[in-house]
């Protein structure tokens, strides 16, 4: 990602996504419902050779099971087939499972990912002018999450923007001028971004972590072409490291 940037004597600016980008949430996520199992098994398939208290959320073969899933949304993935619920019964179980993340706790468990440690590099080089986190926040998170965010990249370039729920963040990266570089790991986003920011940004490099539930397609790197956007789809598991691109 350096080398890019260096080819230009103008400064630029980097977007990146919080959540899976600079801190891989999920693993720690999961764990939490593993350790909550008497409440879960009801609703969610889970793991018989699992126990919870051996779990190290950071461990190669926990991330590989849990950021290889093929579902993004963590409550679909482990729902079981078929089961049906009462609109009061899938309240009562969207609460239990968001309330795990949705506190002030919840940050201070996550460690940065080798992304957010090239990221902070980078804020270091006087050709990268502003590191905007731009990151989708619910209420409970906000303080916890702003908190993890100043601690592992401790800059004065650092801009946090809040996005909320429901909204699309183009809106917010469009009113960021010379843009060269974003990361976000959600297909979601990652097609919000380039349909609607391409005419603002020259050739911008799109840095996307590659788990199981954000497999590339051709229309996918298609549409980026287009749009001058360059996909670097980089692996964070070894399920994903062969896989060429
Ligand atoms: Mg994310």
């Amino acid at each position: 990602m350096e080398q890019r940037l260096m080819r230009n004597s103008e400064s630029y600016n980097i977007v990146v996504d919080c959540d899976e980008v600079l801190t891989d949430i999920s693993p720690i996520w999961v764990k939490k419902i593993y350790e909550n199992r008497e409440k879960f098994e009801k609703y969610f398939d889970l793991r018989d050779d699992v126990d919870a208290s051996s779990i190290d959320p950071f461990s190669e073969s926990w991330r590989e099971y849990v950021l290889g899933r093929d579902k993004f949304y963590i409550n679909d993935w482990l729902r079981k087939k078929d089961l049906v619920l009462s609109e009061e019964e899938e309240k009562h179980l969207f609460k239990m499972f968001y309330d795990l993340y949705d506190n002030d706790a919840f940050y201070s468990e996550c460690l940065p990912t080798k992304f957010c440690e090239g990221i902070y590099k980078l804020s270091l080089q006087s050709y990268v002018k502003k590191i905007y986190v731009v990151t989708r926040t619910s209420e409970n998170t906000y303080t916890g999450k702003e908190r993890f965010i100043k601690s592992f990249l401790p800059t004065d370039k650092l801009e946090i923007v809040f996005v909320k729920m429901g909204e699309n963040k183009s809106g917010y990266i469009n009113k960021i001028d010379n843009v060269s570089m974003i990361a976000d790991d959600e297909v979601k986003n990652i097609e919000d971004i380039i349909d609607n920011c391409s005419n603002k940004h020259r050739k911008v490099d799109f840095y996307v972590p590659h788990t199981g539930y954000n497999n590339p397609t051709a229309e996918l790197f298609e549409k980026a072409d287009k749009s001058e956007y360059k996909l670097k789809y980089f692996p964070i598991l070894k399920s994903s490291e062969n896989i060429a691109i």
